[in-house]
């Protein structure tokens, strides 16, 4: 098959991917650059895209699938040129899974023992033990129970943690307080001392927390954002931060990447900055997906991860 091989990465990063793709599937055609003329355009059946400039999958007449390296598709989905009947497949990687779990763990950890005030403390050189609570005390919500908030869910309830999440729909995570839906989303953000995004960027999610939805949430609780930046109203975020309705705030991702160097996350002092770095993709444990996911495709069996258009992710 002919494989086009698409995305939006510095040039060190496209020859790295096409490289460990290459030799995984050295059976397959490996287009990386757009294609030249019709010939070539019609015969492209697979593209591998990272966030493709939008139109980059467009003018492809035998296009069979669009597997993407990476989890989210927002940005993919709102192409407006996207072929339509195409199913699209997202990357679900085991290593990826797995380093989001673990900075899940450090922002837990890190709020309910209070250690990003001690590290605050160290450099005024100040000698305050914070009183200890139990995990047992302190109650997590995670918003969104898929690949990765389900594993984050049981990861924390685990440990102990008094761990809530909620979902679009119904289903059973052992030792997790399941919430659903847009009327149980009051109650559940106000019954929790941290909340972690791990939803989707879908139409109905995007600018989740807005002034009003962030005074739901429990005075003095902590926001974990690891999803996307346009969940939230940043500016709305400051005030509820400024004026203590949140006691801190951890956030991966951003309105604008990178952070521009004069906004207010950067210097306020409750609020830890990290650079879209809470889980990346692994290409070890992501190119074995892609090639599974292609041979699916020849043989015409279920594809993995399929993306429900309509919905969004
Ligand atoms: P996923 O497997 O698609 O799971 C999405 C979850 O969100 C599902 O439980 C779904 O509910 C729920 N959901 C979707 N729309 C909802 C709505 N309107 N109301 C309530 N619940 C809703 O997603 P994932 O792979 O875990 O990824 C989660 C997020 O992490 C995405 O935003 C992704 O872009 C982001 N991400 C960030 C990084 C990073 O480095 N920061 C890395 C990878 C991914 P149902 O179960 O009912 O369908």
């Amino acid at each position: 098959m002919t494989v086009l091989l698409s995305g939006r990465w510095s040039a060190a990063e496209g020859e790295r991917w096409a490289r460990l793709l290459h030799e995984a599937m050295p059976e397959e055609q490996w287009l990386l650059q757009p294609p030249r003329d019709a010939a070539e355009a019609a015969a492209v059946e697979v593209a591998v895209v990272a966030n493709p400039e939008p139109g980059a999958l467009s003018g492809l007449p035998n296009l069979r699938l669009i597997q993407s390296l990476w989890a989210g598709v927002d940005r993919l989905l709102q192409d407006p040129t996207l072929p339509a009947d195409v199913p699209v497949a997202r990357m679900v990687d085991p290593a990826m899974n797995e380093a989001m779990v673990h900075t899940a763990l450090w922002a837990v950890l890190s709020l309910h023992r209070q250690f990003f005030e001690l590290q605050a403390h160290q450099r005024e050189a100040l000698w305050q033990a914070p009183p200890q609570r139990r995990a047992a005390e302190c109650a997590v919500l995670v918003l969104g129970l898929g690949e990765l908030g389900g594993r984050t869910a049981q990861t924390l309830a685990g440990l102990g943690f008094a761990v809530h999440g909620w979902s679009r729909r119904p289903s059973e995570l052992a030792g997790v307080q399941r919430w659903q839906g847009a009327a149980e989303l009051a109650p559940a953000l106000a019954a929790a001392d941290i909340v972690i995004n791990l939803l989707p960027l879908t139409p109905q999610t995007r600018g989740f927390f807005d002034a009003p939805r962030l005074a739901q949430m429990r005075p003095g609780a902590c926001l974990v954002n690891l999803a996307r930046g346009a969940h939230v109203d940043e500016a709305a975020l400051l005030a509820a931060l400024d004026r203590g309705q949140l006691r801190h705030a951890v956030l991966d991702v951003f309105q604008q990447e990178p952070l521009p160097p004069e906004h207010g996350f950067w210097r306020h002092p409750r609020v830890t900055v990290l650079p879209h770095c809470a889980a990346q993709t692994d290409p070890r444990t992501a190119v074995p997906q892609v090639r599974a996911n292609l041979a699916a495709l020849r043989a015409g069996q279920p594809l993995m991860h399929r993306v429900d258009r309509g919905q969004g992710y």
